[in-house]
């Protein structure tokens, strides 16, 4: 039995017309033989009726429990889940909408954001050798303590990945409005190409700096399973799209042995915060307490610089009030600098290669455009930058690594 999970986001579902659409590829699918297991996300995006944000507006969060707002965010990929269950049945197909928890989707207790445990495949397995289509409602399963959870924003990719390793399936098909993964935001740099065969890591590497196309759980989770193959592509148009997988031809391996830069990609929202510290042996101390109290606060710290005296790390802006109000009340000296994004240049080992960096400063400074902190891993160059500058330093990064032509 040759599985594939077929994921559809929420754009693709939005009208009836695009839910035939995506009806028809689970169709196609089927009459070649293969088994499909469908993956729905909630309805639309912001401001449409079904969609995750729209059904958050329902009620007063300040006066709702964790367990209760993933009760009601799952709603929304339990309704695509009824309705692409009915067209397929309307066509003739014998299907059946399925909760994350009738999938067999365990998780643990951490509402809003909880991460998958287990899986039991078996009713899935069950159906699909009735002949039955499932149509699993993504984003969601249930806790150890019994009530559903919601596995973070953009978890409907989780849950395909998910289940795609448990059912050892053959492929999964990722659908949704961008018909790939890209060099850079095409709707920003005009000659930003699609990315056609990739391996995990560098999807993980891009998403997590800042693309869109899956979840950064989901390519994170992708990372581990061995012989997935996956593919990115639009509902609405018909590019092949971009394939992930082990680089691998019937009994052929094939390593990465070329080292260059793959994709420019950028992450809006930052707040950059510099505390200047009394220099004195107590100071790695004081810089401890800063970082506990901010977990505690539940605020994620990136890109840390320290020097004798200076702490320097970077928030999403939405986290600004909650630090200001902890930074205050511990009576540090300290400076916000507002409206900055995080751009990337992401690679297949870089590190090591010399004149990278220069590349870059080089084509920012002609620019003048301001680096304000940098910070590297094996696979990336990041700089902190005006967010104002995003669109320029995007479209001259991109030119100047040629990245169109790789
Ligand atoms: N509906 C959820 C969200 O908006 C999950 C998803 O679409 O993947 O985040
Ligand atoms: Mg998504």
């Amino acid at each position: 039995m040759k599985i594939i999970v077929q994921k559809f986001g929420g754009t693709s579902l939005l009208t009836d017309e695009r839910r035939k659409r995506c009806a028809k590829k689970v169709i196609e699918l089927k009459k070649s033989g293969e088994e499909p297991v469908v993956v729905v996300s909630a309805i639309g995006r912001k401001g449409d009726s079904y969609a995750t944000d729209s059904l958050l507006n329902l009620v007063d969060i300040d006066f709702s429990s964790r367990e209760d707002l993933d009760m009601l965010m799952s709603c929304g990929e339990i309704i695509s889940a009824v309705i692409f269950s009915n067209i397929l049945q309307k066509t003739g197909y014998k299907a059946k909408s399925l909760s994350g928890e009738m999938a067999g989707i365990i998780t643990d207790n951490n509402y809003s954001d909880a991460q998958i445990k287990c899986i039991n495949a078996k009713y899935i397995k069950d159906l699909l050798k009735k002949d039955i289509i499932p149509v699993v409602a993504g984003f969601q399963g249930k806790s150890e303590e019994g009530f559903i959870t919601t596995l973070g924003r953009g978890g409907s990719d989780t849950t395909a990945i998910a289940l795609a390793v448990a059912l050892n399936a053959e492929r999964v098909e990722i659908y949704s409005d961008v018909p790939g993964l890209y060099t850079a935001d095409p709707k920003i740099v005009k000659g930003a190409k699609i990315i056609d065969k990739t391996e995990y890591e560098e999807l993980f590497n891009i998403s997590y700096h800042g693309a869109k196309i899956v979840s950064i759980e989901a390519a994170e989770m992708a990372l581990k399973s061995d012989d997935l193959v996956m593919e990115l592509k639009s509902t609405f148009s018909p590019e092949k799209g971009t394939r992930v997988s082990k680089m691998v031809e019937e009994d052929k391996v094939y390593f990465q042995t070329k080292k260059f830069a793959r994709a420019v990609t950028h992450i809006p929202d930052i707040t950059q915060i510099s505390i200047e510290l009394e220099k004195d042996i107590d100071e790695d101390k004081r810089r401890l307490k800063i970082y506990r109290v901010l977990a505690k606060k539940d605020i994620s710290l990136d890109m840390f610089t320290i020097s004798p005296g200076v702490l320097i790390f970077n928030i999403n802006s939405k986290d600004r009030d909650k630090a200001n109000e902890v930074l205050k009340e511990l009576k540090v000296n300290y400076r916000l600098r507002n409206n900055c994004a995080k751009i990337s240049i992401v690679g297949t080992r870089i590190h090591g290669v010399p004149g990278i960096m220069a590349k870059i400063a080089n084509c920012l400074y002609r620019k003048k455009i301001k680096i304000i902190q940098i910070v590297d891993s094996h696979s990336t160059i990041s700089c902190l930058i005006d967010e104002k500058d995003v669109n320029k330093a995007l479209k001259t990064l991109h030119e100047e690594f040629n990245l169109g032509n790789n």
